[in-house]
């Protein structure tokens, strides 16, 4: 039986991207459906390690960055629960001289971010934090970071987005899009067609095919990143810690349980489904335990991998197509897009309803990759990109 919908916005893709921007673009009045080929939250958005960082990131995404930062705190008001979101900071450490000065460079570079970041010598991370091993020279504190629980999150905004009238249609993959005079024609499974004014593409990992349907090729790739979780410890970690140059990043949550990641998985043949390495996930707890000597005799419990999509200069694509009116980007979100989602969906609301946003997402735009040979590249990436520090 097919069946026919007629919405003002279309959304590909019910990450946390998609399902922000369909709550926001509800919140403003417009009708909305939120499409995804399998469950909404089930992908990145649902399996990351849950960093709500802002610290070390790029200072061209800061502003996004501090927006979703307002929205963090609200979500208990927002959607209904608080996603196990803790303001508890963010460590970053540093293992020699050369990271401890990147530290302090960056600190120079965002002092007028309003990331309130404190540098910490050996001295004073022993005393505050002398959970943490020898070998350690300084860190760099970001005390209104923190993390989440982003299986809560991702699937609370998709939940929030329904109870707030989105039609949200999952195991409903889009297969195509074409416009028109008057909009957006959408063919999904099970026979379904859509018509919209607008399309938002957050599709993530699967973004590519729907650009470059509009001419607009990117060279999106994935990146499988790999995480471990021991059994229920004492309280042995405070803050969220990452590590300068990457290699770790560790977090513990309420109910004790400590959440590693580091290392990267690999792809299975077919490039949608990964599995984390063993001897990762030995290379995994072996280096927690010699940062954190709390660890050392921590059972590892479960681990697992997640897709995401990865731009080669590490930063997304959020923003107008620049070949098709009403078309609005926002993926390649490359291992770090979990804590500005909520800003992002804000954003994508605007650029709906006002055709621009205030927040500066001039860096993102899909064009700067006009001038590049583009290519859709289904490999892990391992080894292309550094990995993104949590
Ligand atoms: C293991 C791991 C750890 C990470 N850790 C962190 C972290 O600590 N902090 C941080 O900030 N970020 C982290 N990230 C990155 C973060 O999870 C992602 O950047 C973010 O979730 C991307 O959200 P998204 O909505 O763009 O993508 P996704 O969550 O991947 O959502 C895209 C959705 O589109 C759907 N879709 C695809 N094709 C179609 C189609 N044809 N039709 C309909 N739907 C479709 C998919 O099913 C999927 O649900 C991590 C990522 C991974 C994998």
């Amino acid at each position: 039986m097919s069946r026919r919908l007629e919405v003002d916005v279309a959304i590909i893709g019910g990450g946390l991207v998609g399902s922000s921007a369909a709550l926001a673009l509800r919140g403003l009045g417009f009708s909305v459906a939120l499409l995804d080929k399998g469950f909404c939250g089930a992908q990145a958005s649902g399996v990351n390690y849950g960093g709500v960082r802002r610290q070390g990131r790029p200072i061209e995404q800061l502003p996004l960055s501090q927006r979703a930062h307002a929205v963090w705190p609200r979500l208990r008001a927002l959607i209904g629960i608080d996603g196990e979101f803790l303001r508890s900071g963010h460590l970053k450490l540093a293992r020699d001289e050369a990271d401890m000065a990147s530290l302090e460079a960056y600190a120079e570079a965002v002092a007028e971010q309003g990331l309130d970041l404190e540098l910490i010598g050996h001295n004073g991370l022993r005393e505050r934090f002398g959970w943490i091993g020898d070998g350690i020279v300084g860190a760099s504190f970001c005390p209104g970071d923190g993390h989440a629980n982003p299986r809560l999150v991702s699937t609370g905004f998709a939940a929030a987005a329904r109870r707030a009238g989105v039609e949200v249609l999952e195991n409903t993959a889009v297969e195509g899009v074409t416009r028109d005079g008057g909009g957006f024609a959408l063919e999904a499974a099970g026979n379904l067609t859509l018509r919209s004014r607008f399309v938002v593409n957050s599709a993530g990992a699967w973004a590519a095919p729907f650009a470059e349907s509009f001419g607009e090729p990117v060279p999106l790739s994935r990146i499988y990143p790999s995480m471990v979780v021991t059994e229920p410890m004492e309280p042995v970690m405070s803050v969220n810690i990452g590590m300068e140059g990457g290699g770790i990043y560790a977090r513990q949550v309420e109910r004790g349980n400590i959440v590693v990641g580091g290392e990267r998985a690999l792809p299975l043949n077919d490039p949608d489904l990964s599995r984390p390495r063993g001897d990762g996930a030995i290379a995994i707890m072996n280096n927690a335990a010699a940062l954190f000597p709390g660890l050392r005799h921590a059972q590892a419990i479960r681990f697992w991998s997640g897709t995401e999509g990865a731009m080669p200069d590490k930063n997304p694509v959020i923003g107008p197509s620049e070949t098709t009116h009403g078309l609005i980007h926002a993926f390649g979100f490359t291992g770090a897009g979990f804590q500005i989602a909520p800003g992002v969906g804000e954003v994508l609301a605007e650029l709906v309803r006002d055709g621009e946003t205030q927040t500066p997402i001039a860096a993102f735009s899909i064009g700067r990759f006009r001038e590049t040979s583009a290519r859709t590249d289904a490999g892990s990436g391992a080894g292309q990109n550094q990995e993104p520090q949590h």
